[in-house]
């Protein structure tokens, strides 16, 4: 008799998972407690798969040999809870996926910075002509792609609920870039619980593999210095370049990698930020440890588009600058952004707040805004927190009104900055709608 997976969730990974396993032999049944999209359930009838939706049947569930969980369905929930007490394994789609490839895995975490390092990686290995695959948060179902494709190599952004369902999965190349307090309810509220997720992406790691990280991030190095990792760790910060690993010398990004030096300006770099130099040392990196040619890493860091959404320089309508960085949903993300203005700023911030420390802004404020528009259903804990600063202060609670109220605000010259440091579902479905929102009020000013 054939094995039997249970798939909950059905979307992306849900879906490529259901896939991966009926063609390694399981029986599969996907189980989903709300409604599945259109495109996922046509994919599922398409290929005569036994699902549901809208509920989870417990008898057929917990029956399972293994069951692949989405990584949005927390540990807490009662099905999985059950699934665990009976001693069902439940992996995530990229544990399953993992185990179905020789692929070299290159992976990414941090609690900001990951969906742009992995599209940069990406890039770079792409136009270097390597046989790559994009997955995890981003692009396709790793699961999906194992089952169809035959890729050398897989760029894989990883958030910490993904690396929760993990086990033997090993990275070949991982990274990890910063990490601050983010869905710490998840997390029991011990940042160290968070710290040890996001850590696992350097379980089973060999002297073999490498493990990129950031220096200047005071938790990665605290957590460095009390760790022994078994693959070889190779740092990059903004300071002089170490032996191996990436540094800053002379407005020059250095990589020392084996034999290999590569140098690059940084005023050539496409993305530019200090958050961003890292993100690009992460992946020049990752290019040196392949062997991809400086030559090609240089060009690919050069004409990398960005990413919409992150620091997206939008439009300029009569000198000014409107920014789209609605992706900025915490304080740490919105903190480079205005570290990263060099003119002077007209500030879009709110949504709803996961517990801001609003006081770490104070100096960049002081420094680089000069007047803040409040865009939220809720706006008292920012007029509060910033009102002693003497700033003029506007409050919006539409999208239309805060980008009209910033035009008239700012002066020729000057940059309009949409980084709100909060989620976004108080105004908006999710960071893309306000980010798309935000645009088309700007093109009809
Ligand atoms: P993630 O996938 O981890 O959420 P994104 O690449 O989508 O990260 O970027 C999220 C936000 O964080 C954007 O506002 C972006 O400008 C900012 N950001 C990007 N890289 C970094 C970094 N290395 N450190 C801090 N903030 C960053």
């Amino acid at each position: 008799m054939n094995k039997c997976a249970v798939i909950l969730g059905a979307a992306e990974s849900g879906v490529g998972a259901a896939i991966l396993a009926r063609k390694q032999g399981y029986d599969v049944f996907v189980s989903d407690l709300g409604m599945i999209k259109e495109k996922y359930k046509a994919e599922l009838i398409r290929r005569e798969f036994d699902f549901e939706e809208g509920r989870h049947s417990e008898d057929k569930i917990i029956n399972a040999d293994l069951v692949i969980k989405s990584p949005g369905i927390p540990d807490k929930a009662p099905i999985i809870v059950k699934l665990k007490e009976k001693g069902i394994p439940v992996i995530s789609e990229i544990e399953f996926a993992g185990r179905y490839t020789s692929a070299k895995k290159v992976c990414i975490t941090g609690s900001n910075g990951k969906t742009t390092t992995t599209l940069l990686i990406y890039h770079i290995f792409q136009k270097a002509g390597l046989n790559v695959g994009l997955a995890g948060n981003v692009g396709q179902s790793m699961a999906w792609q194992v089952a169809e494709n035959d890729f050398d190599y897989y760029v894989i952004e990883l958030s910490s609920f993904q690396l929760d369902g993990m086990i033997d999965f090993k990275a070949d190349i991982a990274i990890m870039l910063n990490i601050t307090p983010d869905h710490l309810d998840r997390y029991d509220y011990k940042m160290q619980n968070y710290v040890d997720s996001k850590f696992r992406i350097a379980q089973n790691q060999t002297a073999d593999d490498v493990f990129i990280y950031c220096t200047d991030d005071p938790v990665v190095s605290d957590e460095m210095s009390k760790r022994k990792l078994a693959a070889k760790c190779v740092p990059f910060g903004l300071g002089a370049p170490p032996d191996e690993g990436a540094g800053i010398t002379d407005k020059k990004l250095i990589i020392n990698w084996e034999q290999n030096i590569f140098t690059m300006s940084i005023l050539d770099i496409a993305l530019q930020g200090n958050h961003n130099t890292y993100n690009s040392m992460a992946a020049g990196i990752s290019g040196m440890v392949v062997n991809i040619r400086s030559e090609k890493i240089r060009e690919s860091l050069a004409d990398f588009k960005g990413v919409e959404h992150r620091l997206e320089r939008f439009l300029k309508v009569h000198g000014i600058e409107f920014i789209n960085d609605s992706k900025a949903t915490n304080i740490n993300s919105t903190w480079y952004a205005l570290e990263s203005m060099t003119q002077k700023t007209v500030w879009i911030v709110g949504g709803i707040d996961k517990g801001n420390d609003y006081s770490q802004l104070f100096d960049l404020v002081k420094a680089k805004v000069k007047a803040i528009v409040c865009l939220g259903t809720d706006n008292s804990k920012i007029l509060q927190a910033f009102k002693h600063l003497g700033i003029d202060m506007v409050e919006t609670q539409s999208m239309e009104d805060a980008v009209r109220s910033s035009y008239y605000l700012a002066k020729k010259g000057e940059t309009v900055l949409l980084s709100p440091a909060c989620a976004s579902f108080d105004l908006f479905e999710n960071y893309e709608d306000r980010g798309h929102q935000f645009k088309h009020s700007v093109r009809e000013l």
